[in-house]
Order: structure tokens, then sequence, then C-alpha cells
């Protein structure tokens, strides 16, 4: 059985969508409040729907319409220790709600989360600053870890909007262009119905298969916002 990405993009493809890879929007075309396009770097799209779905640089894209979506960056560098011994061969995802700290099997070692920190930009480069720190959480929480080195390390960028709540909906200034970003860390979770209900909003006008009112781009000027708890310790310091 293949991964869910590579299976719904063939089964796009089976409707005649096609997917262009490696192409970056420089512009998105915007003419008397309405979208008309984009331009990438290799190819121009005429196009009256334009859905900007562009994670954590959903921000960065927004401006290219000329318009603001509230989404901010936090890094969290992750580490595999080497193998476990001590430990059970499976045993499940432990999180520490409070402190935002997770840990896992991976393989014959451990996956756990690292320092989570608001980023100054975009860069992935993992700071190896960080790995002892990251490994005495780890071990005041799991004391099997004791001694445990990391194998491996990486950093992923959290998405976050100011109530940690996905954005989805038309922008209110520009028809035509969606937003269906900001997933503020439930982005594998949410993504397969936010992409149901952004195709509602196209095709129909409306989504039908779940109520996003909550999740609409206009609460931020409104100021309605509706605070998700599980995925903002990264705010509470
Ligand atoms: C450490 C960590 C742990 C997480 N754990 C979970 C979890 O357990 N469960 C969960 O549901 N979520 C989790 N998340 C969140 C999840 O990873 C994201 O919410 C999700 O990947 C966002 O998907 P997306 O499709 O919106 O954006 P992305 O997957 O970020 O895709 C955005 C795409 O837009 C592209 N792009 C950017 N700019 C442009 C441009 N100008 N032109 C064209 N393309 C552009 C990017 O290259 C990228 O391919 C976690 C995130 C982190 C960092």
């Amino acid at each position: 059985m293949g991964w869910p990405i590579p299976a719904l993009a063939r089964a796009a493809g089976r409707c005649g969508v096609e997917i262009v890879e490696q192409a970056e929007v420089v512009e998105i075309g915007v003419e008397r409040g309405a979208v008309h396009g984009v331009r990438t770097r290799s190819l121009d799209v005429a196009a009256p729907h334009v859905v900007n779905a562009a994670g954590t640089w959903a921000g960065r894209v927004a401006r290219l319409a000329g318009i603001e979506v509230p989404i901010t960056q936090a890094r969290r560098q992750l580490y595999v220790t080497g193998p476990v011994a001590a430990l059970p061969p499976s045993f499940p995802l432990i999180v520490d709600y409070h402190h935002g700290w997770y840990g896992r099997r991976e393989g014959a070692g451990v996956l756990v989360s690292g320092v989570l920190r608001p980023a100054e930009g975009f860069s992935l480069a993992p700071d190896p600053g960080e790995t002892s720190r990251a490994l005495q959480e780890a071990e005041a929480r799991i004391p099997a870890l004791k001694g445990a080195k990391a194998v491996r390390s990486w950093v992923g960028l959290y998405d976050n909007t100011p109530d940690n709540h996905a954005i989805l909906g038309e922008a209110p200034e520009v028809r035509g262009l969606y937003i269906a970003a900001g997933f503020s860390g439930h982005g594998f979770m949410h993504g397969p119905a936010a992409g149901r209900v952004v195709a509602e909003l196209i095709v129909e006008g409306k989504a039908t298969a779940l109520d996003i009112t909550l999740l609409r781009p206009e609460r931020f000027r409104e100021g309605r916002l509706t605070q998700e708890p599980l995925t903002m310790h990264g705010d509470r310091g």
C-alpha cells in the first residue's frame, strides 16, 4: 500500500489534474478585487480560483496578493536516539501536555521532541547547541534514556495562527483567492477534510461537509478567536 499523499495525487491525476512540482509562485495576479492567475518561476497560469496552501509560508504568499494572513513560525528540533534496549519494543506516544514535550518509539531508538521556540525566518538548520538540553529533558521524563545519544536530528516549522486553528475560506479582500493554511500543528490530521471543504467552496460556493465558520479568515479582524489549547504550549513559555 502506498503512502496517502501519493495516493491522493494519483487519484487527482485520474480526474485530469496536472501537478507541477518545484514551481515557486512569485506573483499572484489581482485585478478589481478578484484573482486571475499566478506566475511561477517557470510558467504563468490563468485561473479564476487560486488556493494559498503554502503552510508556514502562506503569510509570505498572501502578501503577493497584497493581503495579510497571520501565520507565524515556531521551530522545533527533533531527535532520534540510538538503540534503547531497556524500553519495551513498542509503547504509546507519550505527551507532556503542559510543557509541549513528546516522545515515542522509532525503530530501536526513541524519537524525542526538542526545544520549541519562535523562529526568525524559515531556516530548517539544526542547532547543535540545543541537543544536550533536549536529551536532558527527555531523560527527566524517561529515565531509561540516561546516556542515550542523538543519532539523527532535524527541524520542523509550525504554521501557527493567533488562535492555533487553521484558516479556511475565501480571502475577504480578494475574490477567488482561498486560504487553506495555518494548521498550527494539526495539518496532517486536518489536511484531507480541509481539501474537501475548500473544493466544495470553489465548486458549490459553500462548504457542506463541515461547518467551517470558526475557521473563516475574517475572524482576526473581527477579533472573534476561539483558542485551541492543545498546541499552544509554545506560547505558554
Ligand atoms: C515538529 C512538528 C510536529 C508536527 N506534528 C503533527 C502531528 O502530530 N499531527 C498533525 O496533524 N500535524 C503535525 N504537525 C503540523 C503539520 O506538519 C502541518 O500542519 C502540515 O504539514 C501543514 O501542511 P500544509 O499542506 O498546510 O503545508 P506544508 O506541508 O508546509 O506545504 C506547504 C507547501 O507550500 C510550498 N510553498 C511555499 N511557498 C511557496 C510558493 N511561493 N510557491 C509554491 N509553493 C510554495 C512549500 O514548499 C510546501 O511544499 C507538526 C509540525 C511540526 C513542525
